[in-house]
């Protein structure tokens, strides 16, 4: 990585302003955390600093608040559990950038840890604002960005002050850039990209990007439907997107003419209706019954997936093949999964669903990567540059 990491530079005893993703699911009736896997990812960085004696000022968004306190989005029941996690104490800011985050972090002594309130409570936040971003300044001698996960939004706090402060990457956000990066710019070949999720035009983007990197593009979810129209087959009530039925046919001609083997269904799981238990059936695609829907890819597609995928050294993989979060349209998703863990590819998972379907299957850690930001790796993969990582000091 072309970015200085917290280990580029002396943070022995300074105050290191970190930026984190601590924006968890939380039960809003009991305030119950109800999956803390972002908060255990920033403790490698929070205990590196510590162990140098830096004091450790921590800044996270949770959820939307729109630049206003909103009582059920404060960060009080993460301080207590991020405490547990440390088994140290963390002193948490009833405000950002106020009179309880001066008097907090200036009672710090080395060692310690201070949580920051939300910081989509300040209306300057998401704007970039100059102002909050030299005020959050105030509270570092360095500034560390450790949140991948918006790092592809440029607000006060992932882009902005970095001017302000000596700027580097915490040790998630070196990971997640080494391997995604890896996969856009420097990958073992042969390099595969299997693309699935709901629609073509949030996914155009990296498809077109990763077209001409890769010797096997596999297409699935919703958005092989569309694929499917556009090769004039009848898909039934099937997700469509009309105005996108030019893409698909531009991205299987470039396709041709790169000679990357496109794949795209064969068969499929079609439902009478779109409900997690409709009736279901396995049709070949050119025969969906009208009126019926393409909601998984079926047993011939599986197979001629994995024929694909053999002997692939890169696999980089985006959006479920179907409806995974309903059981009776998640096999075509699973079969993948589970074939992937065990192909010895340099396997990188990219994408919301797609991470939550591999999680519950238990096999995240058989993958070299599975990224912990949904938008920003996908950004990552159509090649852009996300402001949270161009903000950082260059090596
Ligand atoms: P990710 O979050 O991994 O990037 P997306 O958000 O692009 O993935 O897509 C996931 C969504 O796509 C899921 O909500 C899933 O229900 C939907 N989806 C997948 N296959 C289909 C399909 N055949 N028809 C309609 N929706 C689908
Ligand atoms: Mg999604």
């Amino acid at each position: 990585m072309n970015k200085k990491t917290v280990r580029d530079i002396d943070v022995n005893g300074k105050r290191a302003l970190v930026r984190v993703d601590l924006n968890v699911p939380i039960d809003k009736q009991t305030g119950e955390i109800l999956d803390d896997t972002r908060i255990r990812a920033a403790l490698p960085t929070i205990d590196y600093l510590r162990a140098r004696h830096a004091k450790v000022v921590l800044v996270s968004h949770l959820g939307r608040p729109d630049g206003k306190v909103v009582e059920s989005a404060r960060l009080a029941p993460v301080a207590a559990r991020l405490s547990e996690l440390l088994d140290a104490p963390v002193a948490y800011a009833r405000d950002v950038v106020g009179e309880d985050a001066k008097r907090v972090v200036a009672a710090m002594q080395p060692g310690d840890v201070a949580l920051l309130e939300n910081v989509r409570f300040e209306p300057g936040e998401e704007k970039n604002d100059d102002a909050l971003a030299q005020q959050l300044a105030q509270f570092g001698d360095l500034y560390v960005n450790d949140a991948f996960g918006t790092a592809h939004r440029a607000h006060a706090s992932t882009a902005g002050v970095a001017k302000y402060l000596p700027a580097v990457a915490g040790f998630l956000m070196e990971k997640e850039i080494d391997y995604l990066g890896r996969v856009v710019s420097d990958p073992e070949p042969p390099v595969a990209a299997i693309i699935g999720g709901a629609k073509i035009s949030s996914k155009i983007g990296v498809l077109q990007h990763l077209l001409s990197k890769v010797s096997v593009l596999l297409i699935g979810g919703g958005m092989a439907s569309t694929f499917l129209k556009a090769q004039g087959k009848d898909v039934g009530a099937s997700l469509v997107e009309d105005d996108q039925l030019e893409t698909a046919r531009s991205i299987m001609a470039e396709a041709e003419r790169r000679g990357v083997a496109l794949g795209l269904p064969a068969d499929a799981v079609v439902a009478d209706r779109f409900a997690e238990e409709a009736e279901a059936k396995t049709v070949d695609v050119d025969s969906v019954p009208d009126g019926w829907m393409i909601l998984d890819v079926g047993p011939k597609t599986i197979a001629d997936y994995e024929k694909k995928l053999s002997g692939m050294k890169t696999v980089v993989w985006n959006g479920p093949l179907g409806v995974a979060e309903w059981d009776a349209f998640a096999e075509g998703s699973r079969a993948i999964a589970r074939w992937l863990a065990g192909s010895g590819a340099t396997v990188v998972i990219g994408g919301g669903e797609t991470v939550a379907l591999v999680q519950e299957l238990g096999l995240a850690e058989r993958y070299a990567h599975v990224s912990t930001g949904g938008g920003a790796s996908l950004e990552f993969l159509e090649g852009r540059e996300l402001p949270g990582v161009a903000a950082l000091d260059d090596r």
